[in-house]
C-alpha cells in the first residue's frame, strides 16, 4: 500500500491546561477529499491549524510525505489554508492576490503573472484580473482565494468552512466547483465544515470529532449505516436507537430484550458481548421496511405514523410504536402513495438482522 500523504500520530494540542485536541491518529491519502465534522469547539480548526503550521502540536508527530513537519513554518511546508473570511488582501488587485504566494517564494515577475493568469483562467476569472477585491461578488472572491492557494501547486489544500458565508444557491454551485476541481487536479482536500450535507455530498471520507477526539472515520455510507457509537449516531441525525439487554447469544445471533420487544442482530467479528450486558442498537432509516402486514417477531413493530417530511426525492416517515419507541424510515417519494396503512395511520415496520447494529461505547 502507498504511504499516506499525511500521517498524524498521537497528536495533541493543549492551550495552557486545556486540551483542545487529544491523541489524534489519522492518515490522509494522496488525492483524498476528507471532511472533518463535529460539534462547536471539538477541535476541528485546531487540527487544521496544526496541519497548516499555524499551531504546533504539544505532543505527537505530523508527517507530510513521510517527513516530520511539526516545526516547519507555514511557508516551508506548503499546506495552504482557505478560511471562511478568505483573508484576501483588499489593497491588492485580483492578480496580485493570486501571485502573492509565488512572490513570497521569490518567483520572477513574468513567471508569477503567467501562473496566476492560468489559475484565474481556470477559475473563470480572466475578465476580473485587474479588479479590486472589493468589486467582486462572494462567489468570485471565493474563487480568487482558491486560485491564490492553488497557484503554488501544493500537495494538499486545507479549507475551514469556506462556503459558510455564501447564500444557499451559491453554496451548492461552489460545492460543485470544489469537487470538480479537486478531482481534476487530484490534490488532497481537508475540509472542515458544520454542514452535514456538504460533508456527506463532497467527501470520500468523513471524520467525526467530539471534545478533541476522533469518534469515527469512514466513508459517508459507512458512517450513515454503521455509526460506531451513540454520539455519532445522534450527531448524524440517526433516530432509530434502542436500549436493551442481551437475552441470549446463539449461532452468532445476539437476541436483545428491550421494553419495546425483542430484537436480533448478528454478532460481528471481535464483538464482545455476553448475556445480561446492556446494549444499544441502531438501525439506519433507509433499512426500515414498511408493509401492510408481517408476522409478529423480532425486529418487527406495529407503528403509528406521526409525521412525514420531504427530503428531495426521498421522504422521512416519523413513526411511534405502541410502547412509545420513536422510529424513522426513509422511503422513496414515489413509494409513498402505495404505503399500506391501517385506518390511515398504522403500518407494520420490520428490518433485517444484518441491518441492526450494536453501538459501541465511547472511548
Ligand atoms: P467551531 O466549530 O466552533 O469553529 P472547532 O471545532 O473548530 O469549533 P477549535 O477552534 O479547534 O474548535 O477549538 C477547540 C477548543 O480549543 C475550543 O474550546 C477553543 O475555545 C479552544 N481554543 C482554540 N484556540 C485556542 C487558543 N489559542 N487559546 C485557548 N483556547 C483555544
Amino acid at each position: 500500500m502507498n504511504r499516506p500523504l499525511v500521517e498524524m500520530d498521537n497528536v495533541s494540542k493543549s492551550f495552557g491546561g486545556f486540551t483542545a485536541v487529544e491523541s489524534i491518529n489519522l492518515n490522509i491519502s494522496e488525492g483524498e477529499f476528507l471532511a472533518i465534522m463535529g460539534s462547536s469547539g471539538c477541535g476541528k480548526t485546531t487540527t487544521l491549524r496544526m496541519l497548516a503550521g499555524l499551531d504546533q502540536p504539544t505532543q505527537g508527530e505530523i508527517r507530510l510525505n513521510g517527513e516530520r513537519i511539526n516545526e516547519l513554518s507555514t511557508w516551508a511546508r506548503d499546506t495552504p489554508l482557505v478560511w471562511q473570511n478568505l483573508a484576501l488582501f483588499p489593497f491588492l488587485s485580483v492578480t496580485e492576490n493570486v501571485e502573492f504566494g509565488l512572490r513570497m517564494r521569490g518567483v520572477p515577475k513574468a513567471e508569477r503573472r503567467q501562473r496566476a493568469g492560468q489559475w484565474l483562467d481556470r477559475m473563470g476569472l480572466a475578465e476580473f484580473v485587474n479588479r479590486d477585491i472589493g468589486q467582486l461578488s462572494g462567489g468570485q472572491r471565493q474563487r480568487v482565494a482558491l486560485a491564490r492557494s492553488l497557484v503554488t501547486e501544493p500537495p494538499i489544500l486545507l479549507l475551514d468552512e469556506p462556503l459558510s458565508a455564501l447564500d444557499a444557491n451559491l453554496k451548492v454551485r461552489m460545492q460543485g466547483v470544489l469537487t470538480e476541481l479537486q478531482k481534476e487536479i487530484g490534490i488532497t482536500f481537508v475540509y472542515v465544515t458544520h454542514s452535514h450535507s456538504e460533508a456527506f455530498a463532497m467527501a470520500d471520507r468523513v471524520v467525526i470529532m467530539s471534545e478533541g477526539r476522533i469518534e469515527q472515520v469512514g466513508t459517508p455510507q459507512e458512517i450513515y449505516s454503521t455509526p460506531c457509537n451513540r454520539f455519532v449516531a445522534e450527531f448524524i441525525g440517526g433516530k432509530n436507537i434502542i436500549e436493551g439487554k442481551v437475552a441470549e447469544i446463539a449461532n452468532d445471533i445476539i437476541l436483545v430484550k428491550s421494553d419495546h420487544g425483542m430484537f436480533e442482530t448478528s454478532r460481528m467479528a471481535g464483538e464482545r458481548v455476553s448475556a445480561g450486558d446492556p446494549v444499544t442498537l441502531y438501525v439506519g432509516a433507509e433499512d426500515i421496511r414498511l408493509t401492510a402486514s408481517c408476522e409478529e417477531g423480532r425486529n418487527r413493530q406495529r407503528c403509528r405514523v406521526i409525521g412525514e417530511e420531504f427530503v428531495g426525492a426521498m421522504m422521512t416517515i416519523y413513526l411511534q410504536t405502541e410502547t412509545g419507541l420513536e422510529l424513522q424510515a426513509q422511503i422513496p417519494y414515489a413509494g409513498r402513495a402505495a404505503l399500506p396503512m391501517e385506518d390511515g395511520r398504522w403500518v407494520r415496520v420490520s428490518w433485517d438482522t444484518q441491518a441492526t447494529h450494536v453501538l459501541g461505547a465511547r472511548i
